[in-house]
């Protein structure tokens, strides 16, 4: 099943793509609660990239899987835990204030290295989500790009749960659009390179408004059981 999925969610992409985009979306597999047996059969379809949103079920998960597997930090990310993913996640998606930023930094200059981190902008301002606001953006960049341990290289969002994909196409623009504001600024030690949206729901339409990762799950490895933990 999972590896039908996969071949559905592929094509599904290579379909969505603007001509000048073919073959750069990066299809991040989100496997959070799901067991090792199902990403393993996800790696052997030859995905790479995972998502996963709690520290401890990423750490479980990184020391008994394949090591060329890049782990994506997609959720909300406390100050406290972020020293036992700094050497695990390849990007934390997850950035929306400084003070985290500054303890990722802490940590990454601790080991010598650069952390790669996407800033998560709550672009429909929905009470219930993180991310910083739209138009406190600029300042928290310029802010972050200053800490040594840090790359900025884009911007993430999660749009809200619609049930009609086109609903979220506006959200998809503006975050395309304030990606591209940011990178006319020319800041510092901050890229764009990286624009993360778009899940099960509607991942077609964030790639037609410019995705470059896109974040699914259920429609790889089917619905998520949260009742029986
Ligand atoms: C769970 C999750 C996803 C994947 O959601 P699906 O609807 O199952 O594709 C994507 N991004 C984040 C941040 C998530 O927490």
């Amino acid at each position: 099943m999972i590896r039908e999925n996969i071949m559905q969610v592929l094509e599904n992409i290579a379909a969505s793509e603007p001509e000048d985009r073919a073959g750069k979306t990066k299809l991040i597999a989100v496997s959070k609660t799901k067991p090792v047996s199902a990403i393993q059969e996800a790696y052997d379809c030859g995905i790479r990239d995972f998502g996963e949103n709690k520290v401890q079920e990423l750490q479980e998960k990184y020391d008994c899987l394949p090591a060329d597997i890049r782990w994506h930090m997609i959720g909300h990310l406390q100050r406290n835990k972020v020293k036992y993913i700094i050497d695990k996640a390849a990007l934390i998606h997850s950035v929306d204030s400084l003070r985290l930023a500054e303890e990722i930094s802490k940590e990454a200059v601790k080991r010598e290295k650069v952390m790669p981190v996407l800033i998560e902008v709550n672009i429909a301002d929905e009470d219930s989500k993180f991310g910083v606001h739209p138009q406190d953006l600029e300042g928290l960049i310029r802010q972050v790009s200053s800490l040594k341990g840090v790359k900025i290289e884009g911007l993430m969002t999660v749009a809200p749960f619609v049930e009609i994909a086109e609903e979220n196409r506006q959200y998809f623009q503006a975050m395309k659009q304030l990606s591209v504001d940011i990178m006319t600024k020319n800041i510092d030690n901050v890229d764009m390179n990286i624009l993360s949206m778009g899940m099960t729901g509607d991942y077609q339409v964030a790639i037609q408004e410019g995705a470059d990762y896109v974040r699914v799950g259920t429609g790889i490895f089917g619905e998520r059981d949260y009742g029986t933990e």
